[in-house]
């Protein structure tokens, strides 16, 4: 169900009645105690974002679509947002279409501010490029990637955990409503087999949407976004088979390159990691690409989540917003281009696999072949013609030729 369908008098109506929920629920936290605190001219809460989804997704319908079919534990929006040239999903029922899949996650954890903040940055910069003229580079990087890519952006993974710190006031709070770290608390949710042991994350009504997304669309490549530090995470694993450990380390690399902040690589062995939805997308449904990306860290952290600053912590200061979304934004580029071509050449390679197993000619064979036509020309050019064969040929020549004379004195002396 899109965003598109609802009137926007009826989504606005639809966001106060759960505000009036949750302000009838009572959280029992106290504020914390902040260096300093969001100002909402800059940040988006939560009606903000909901307005500035409307708004994208009613002027730019043709590429963008907001989906809102799935909902937390307390019954808000998870928005997902799918961007991509929706004329192409004609060709992708017919099976050849060859744009890259790539899930965004954002707002998992309630007090992480930036990641969302990035992930409007990101949408501001697509649908201003469509507005640019043909000729520039924005115009020319929004149809290249538009043409290219099926983008689907979980906008807020945990919108009830960021309803709780709004009202609240407690910037340290970063689990779900029900007091879930949706990165590391999914771990006891173990499936036996005959086949052996697999996580599901079926505990949480948050996680509904990646199980639901995961197993609908074969995605190419899987970020989740973070803030509090400076590094990427990726895994180190031989378990899933669909990406090289080559390439997921090169990306890393060249995404740690482009932030130029000295962003740290750090594997982590996804078979032991006990990492939520970073370890189910690369185990459980073998995303060849698999990244955990903290994209910005104020200061050192003491322990994991901090009792005090904790907004200064895992988000810079609203004046500082806009430049720091500005550092962060060469990473998206640069994961599109990579993720291009590894699919073109993954294209290739599965199109000459194809070639070979169904009556493709093996190399060997064909210079084989052409071999044996070269020793048929050379017999046939000098062949000996046998004798009994020459006299014929001769006769043959002569009936021919006296019945030509025939015809010829016919026309020039009729009988009659
Ligand atoms: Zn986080």
């Amino acid at each position: 169900m899109s965003l598109l369908y609802f009137p926007s008098w009826l989504i606005v109506a639809a966001f106060f009645l759960v505000t009036c929920v949750s302000k009838g629920m009572i959280f029992d936290i106290r504020p914390s105690v902040e260096e300093y605190l969001p100002n909402y001219d800059f940040y988006h809460n939560l009606s903000r974002m909901n307005q500035c989804l409307h708004h994208v997704s009613s002027k730019y319908s043709e590429f963008l679509d907001v989906q809102m079919r799935y909902r937390s534990r307390m019954g808000l929006t998870q928005f997902v947002v799918r961007v991509s040239n929706f004329s192409l999903d004609s060709v992708s029922k017919s099976k050849s279409d060859n744009r890259s899949r790539i899930l965004f996650s954002y707002g998992e954890h309630a007090a992480e501010f930036l990641p969302v903040q990035s992930m409007f940055h990101l949408i501001e910069n697509i649908t201003q490029g469509y507005d640019l003229l043909r000729e520039t580079h924005g115009a020319k990087f929004t149809r290249y990637l538009l043409n290219n890519f099926d983008l689907f952006i979980l906008t807020i993974v945990n919108p009830d955990g960021r309803t709780i710190v709004e009202r609240t006031r407690n910037y340290c709070w970063m689990g779900t409503a029900n007091s879930v770290d949706l990165n590391t608390d999914l771990t006891a949710n173990l499936r036996r087999t005959s086949k052996g042991t697999y996580r599901i994350i079926a505990a949480e009504p948050e996680c509904r949407v990646f199980r639901e997304l995961t197993s609908k669309h074969s995605f190419d490549a899987f970020f989740s976004f973070h803030s509090g530090s400076r590094q990427i995470l990726y895994p180190l694993s031989d378990e899933n088979s669909k990406g090289s450990g080559v390439d997921v380390l090169y990306l890393a690399s060249l995404m740690s390159s482009s932030l130029k902040s000295g962003f740290k690589l750090v594997p982590a062995n996804t078979s032991l990691f006990d990492a939520g939805i970073f370890t189910y997308a690369n185990q459980e449904r073998k995303i060849p690409f698999t990244y955990k990306i903290s994209l910005w860290g104020g200061k050192e952290m003491k322990s994991d989540i901090p009792d005090k600053n904790c907004f200064s912590t895992f988000n810079p200061p609203s004046e500082d917003l806009k430049a720091e979304l500005e550092v962060i934004h060469p990473l998206y580029p640069t994961i599109f281009n990579f993720i291009h071509n590894w699919k073109q050449t993954q294209i290739l390679i599965m199109a000459q696999q194809q070639r070979s197993k169904t009556g493709g000619v093996p190399f060997s064979v064909s210079f084989f072949i052409f071999i044996l036509g070269c020793a048929c020309v050379l017999l046939l050019c000098n062949i000996r013609v046998p004798f009994s064969w020459k006299i014929y040929y001769r006769r043959q020549r002569r009936i021919v030729s006296l019945r030509s004379l025939g015809t010829l004195f016919a026309v020039i002396c009729p009988l009659t």
